[in-house]
C-alpha cells in the first residue's frame, strides 16, 4: 500500500468539497481562516509518518482537546469520573442546556461541552497548574515542544462563550463543579485554543492506536483504557453525527469546529484530517470525506 499516495489522491478529491462547507464563524479568530485550507496526516505504530496539503500548518484544535483532557483526568481520578458524567451519546447539539437539566448536572459524556467542564473540574483537583500540565502533555504526546495555546482564540472564547457559561454555572447549581466557574471555564476556553497541525495530532492521538503507549514509547494509558476512550470517541466524538460517521468511515474518530478530525485504527494508526469548512452537524466537511476515502481505499476499519 502506497500511502504516499493514497493521502495525495484524497487531498486531489476533497478538493471541490472546500467552497461547499461553512467556516466557524461564532468567533472572529476562527472565521478568518481561509476555507480553501486541506491538511492530511497519518501515523503508525510503527513510527512512520505521512503528509499530505496544509498538514504542517496549526489550526485552532477546538473540541479534539477534549480528547487529552479526558486522559488526563482518568489517569488522576481514575474511574470515579464515571460518576460525574456519563457515557452515552446525546443525541443532543454539543452545548445543549435541555438535557443538563433533566438529568440533574450529570452530562451524557465527557465529548459534549458540559461533560467537558466537569473533566476540567476533575483534573483541576490534581493539578495546581492544569494549563501547564496540558499543554506540556500534549507536546510530550506529539513531539513538538512548539505546540502553544492561541491567546487570542482563548480570549475571544471566553467574550462569547455565553452558552458555556449557563451551562458551567448550571453543573454548579447541581453540585457536579468543585472549583469556581469562572476557573473551569478559563481552563475549557484554553484547550479549545491549542493551536496545532494535522502532523501533531496524528502523533499526539497515535497512543490510542498503539495500545496505550505514545510515539515515544512511553506508557500514556493502559491498553484497557485506550480502548475505552476509542469506544467513547465512536460512540460520542462527532457531535450528534456519531452514528453516520461510524457508518461512513468505520473507525473511532474526534472532531473539533475548527475543522480537524482525528481517527484511530487501533493497532494500526491515527490520522488526522483538517478543513476549516463544516456540515451541518459541525464536522469539517472535507475532513470527514477525506477519512472515508482513506478507509475506503486502504480497507481499515473497526468493522
Ligand atoms: N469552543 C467552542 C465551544 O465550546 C466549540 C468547541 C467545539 O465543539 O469544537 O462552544
Amino acid at each position: 500500500l502506497d500511502t504516499q499516495a493514497v493521502l495525495d489522491q484524497i487531498r486531489d478529491e476533497v478538493r471541490p468539497l472546500l467552497s461547499r462547507g461553512r467556516v466557524a464563524d461564532y468567533i472572529p479568530a476562527l472565521e478568518a481562516v481561509p476555507a480553501d485550507r486541506f491538511g492530511i496526516a497519518v501515523a503508525t505504530v510503527e513510527g512512520a509518518t505521512w503528509a499530505s496539503g496544509d498538514a504542517r500548518e496549526p489550526f485552532s484544535i477546538q473540541s479534539v482537546s477534549k480528547l487529552f483532557t479526558l486522559t488526563l483526568a482518568l489517569r488522576d481520578v481514575g474511574e470515579r469520573l464515571w460518576r460525574r458524567v456519563g457515557r452515552e451519546p446525546s443525541g443532543n447539539p454539543f452545548n445543549s442546556l435541555v438535557q443538563l437539566e433533566y438529568e440533574h448536572g450529570i452530562p451524557r459524556n465527557p465529548f459534549i461541552n458540559a461533560g467537558a467542564h466537569v473533566v476540567v473540574d476533575a483534573l483541576m483537583a490534581h493539578r495546581p497548574d492544569p494549563l501547564a500540565v496540558l499543554i506540556e502533555f500534549v507536546r510530550a504526546l506529539a513531539g513538538n515542544p512548539a505546540i502553544a495555546y492561541d491567546e487570542r482564540v482563548a480570549a475571544s472564547e471566553r467574550d462569547t462563550g455565553f452558552r458555556n457559561r449557563a451551562l458551567a454555572n448550571f453543573l454548579k447549581a447541581e453540585g457536579n463543579l468543585r472549583h469556581a466557574v469562572d476557573a473551569v471555564l478559563d481552563v475549557y476556553f484554553h484547550q479549545c485554543a491549542i493551536a496545532m497541525s494535522c502532523a501533531d495530532l496524528a502523533r499526539a492521538a497515535l497512543f490510542l492506536a498503539n495500545g496505550g503507549r505514545a510515539a515515544d514509547g512511553a506508557r500514556v494509558v493502559s491498553a484497557g483504557r485506550a480502548k475505552r476512550i476509542n469506544a467513547l470517541m465512536q460512540t460520542c466524538g462527532t457531535y450528534d453525527a456519531a452514528g453516520d460517521i461510524a457508518f461512513r468511515i468505520g473507525i473511532p474518530a474526534k472532531s473539533g469546529v475548527g475543522g480537524g478530525i482525528v481517527g484511530v485504527v487501533p493497532g494500526r494508526l491515527a490520522i488526522c484530517a483538517w478543513s476549516p469548512g463544516l456540515d451541518r452537524a459541525g464536522n469539517s466537511l472535507a475532513g470527514v470525506r477525506a477519512l472515508e476515502l482513506f478507509t475506503a481505499r486502504t480497507g481499515l476499519s473497526v468493522f
